[in-house]
């Protein structure tokens, strides 16, 4: 199955994404995560891209499309995929579409819905592990009392850039402009089923993997 999980920053894409590829038995990419790759290794990639993340704006549909459809072409077999925080805009959809022309195209796009208030507590309190990149929340998703990563051996919780109150509500501003067209984008495919994400991390988990079945 070729899966997107599509959603405002902060809605809990990167939370979900491992059990749903779990589930699917397919693996998973989230495109913030290869740039954030890309700029550990201090890739001509990641210097290019850090430049926009900083700014909370998105880096050029050209250098992250063609990231993308490598990643597709060199990791995902013929079992299929999901992808996490990609495509983002019209281009980037379309750009995907032609990709898996050849495929039968994508089968679902699960919409992660959060209102706005939510989702600036929820960027705000974020901590990312640097080892693994599991994310934990100061309050809703506290990690353990030592304050490392429960997740993998320890590694250190740390604050995004972008997280800072400055950049998150740049990064919500383009989000409408920029990507919420897409939801009426799969919807119009047919392919969209919308979950809301103000429920617990369980429950939305649940909701998830029942939606990627069935026609509602
Ligand atoms: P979040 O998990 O909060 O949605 P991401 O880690 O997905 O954030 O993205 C962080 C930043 O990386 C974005 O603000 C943008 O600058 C860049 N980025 C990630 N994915 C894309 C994409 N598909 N197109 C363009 N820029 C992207
Ligand atoms: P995204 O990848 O969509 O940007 P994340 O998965 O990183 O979002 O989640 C953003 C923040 O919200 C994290 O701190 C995470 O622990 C927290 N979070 C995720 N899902 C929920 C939920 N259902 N309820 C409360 N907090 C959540
Ligand atoms: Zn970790």
């Amino acid at each position: 199955m070729k899966v997107v999980l599509l959603g405002p920053p902060g809605a809990g894409k990167g939370t979900q994404a491992a059990r749903i590829a779990e589930y699917l038995n397919v693996p998973s990419v989230a495109s913030g995560d290869l740039f954030r790759d890309h700029q550990k290794r201090d890739t001509e990639l990641g210097r290019l891209a850090r430049s926009y993340m900083q700014r909370g704006v998105l880096v050029p549909d050209e250098v992250t499309i063609s990231m993308v459809t490598e990643w597709i072409e060199t990791e995902a077999g013929d079992g299929g995929f999901l992808l996490d925080g990609f495509p983002r805009t019209l281009g980037q959809a379309e750009a995907l579409d032609g990709a898996l022309s050849n495929a039968d195209g994508l089968d679902r796009v699960l919409y992660i819905r959060v209102a706005n208030d939510e989702l600036v507590r929820r960027l705000t309190g974020r901590l990312v592990c640097r080892e693994c990149g599991v994310t934990f929340h100061r309050v809703s998703n506290p990690p353990p009392a030592d304050g490392a990563c429960g997740d993998c051996d320890g590694g250190e919780l740390y604050e995004r850039e972008d997280d800072r109150p400055e950049a998150v509500g740049k990064r919500l501003e383009v989000y409408f402009s920029e990507t919420a067209p897409l939801i009426d984008y799969y919807r119009e495919a047919g392919i969209l089923r919308e979950v809301d994400g103000e429920q617990s991390i369980e429950d939305v988990g649940q909701e998830l993997v029942e939606k990627l079945g069935g026609a509602s």
